[in-house]
């Protein structure tokens, strides 16, 4: 297998919307990331958690934290959205929202049980 084809290292960048959005209700947001690095951990480089990435203090993490050499898995709000309200934390690290950069993962409506699926569905790409 040569560089072209090898998969990207994947990290797991969430982003809660400040713990208190009625659409993420019924996640929670310990539980799953406990779950998630205990079950997970092995095909995962690292994962943070953020109340807020598309106010300017995210855009400034994104810009230090989203990198080439990894493909981001942004569990967030609904995948159009994120394609909106992330993409200035993108243009400000100089990624582009690609399919070899980054994968969304809505987790509007959903709870802790179905955004794990979601993620190891996403990991498994
Ligand atoms: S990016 Fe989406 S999930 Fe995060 S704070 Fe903004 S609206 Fe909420």
């Amino acid at each position: 297998m040569n560089e072209t084809t090898s998969p990207k290292p994947k990290a797991l960048l969430f982003c809660t919307c400040s713990g208190a959005c009625a659409s993420m209700a019924k996640i929670d947001f310990w539980a799953l990331t406990e779950r998630v690095r205990l079950e997970l951990g092995g095909q995962i480089e690292f994962l943070a958690l953020h109340p807020r990435l598309c106010e300017e203090d995210g855009e400034r993490l994104m810009k230090h934290v989203l990198t080439d050499k990894m493909l981001f898995i942004t569990p967030a709000c609904a995948e159009k959205r994120q394609e909106k309200l992330l993409r200035d934390g993108f243009q400000k690290a100089g990624m582009p929202m690609d399919a070899a950069h980054w994968i969304p993962v809505s987790m509007a409506m959903e709870t802790t049980d179905t955004v794990f699926e979601k993620i190891k569905a996403a990991l498994a790409k």
